[in-house]
């Protein structure tokens, strides 16, 4: 552990002592990624018009065929994941899909809170 990270140990000495416990973060999915054996230049393409249209098709057509799509779109709406393709989304997919991702998760917190007062 070095001085920039606390997984449970003394407070960290800066603002970074997160605490990692959320379940989207569980390694499973990834040994189950299909893109695992792709390019990575093929999900992360340079812009969202051109020739970056043809390797957004690429990246998704990979995530079609991809076991854990769901485990990954809810990973990169949960941490915000900007750049990419991820779970069978684009950037501009995924923007809009956050928004409602986001009041969702919101209607069951209030709902969580309601339930338990
Ligand atoms: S959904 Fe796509 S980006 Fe996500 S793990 Fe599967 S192949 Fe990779």
């Amino acid at each position: 552990m070095n001085k920039f990270t606390n997984y449970g140990g003394d407070p960290a000495p800066v603002a970074l002592n997160y605490r990692y416990n959320a379940d989207w973060d569980s390694d499973d999915w990834r040994t189950q990624a299909a893109c695992r054996e792709a390019p990575p230049d093929m999900f992360f393409p340079v812009g969202s018009t051109g020739p970056a249209l043809n390797q957004i098709d690429a990246a998704k057509a990979v995530c079609r065929g991809c076991d854990v799509q769901s485990e990954c779109l809810e990973f990169a709406l949960a941490t915000n994941q900007e750049a990419g393709v991820w779970g069978g989304t684009s950037e501009d997919e995924r923007r809009r899909l956050r928004k409602q991702w986001l009041a969702a998760r919101r209607r069951r917190l209030q709902g969580a809170t309601a339930a338990a007062s």
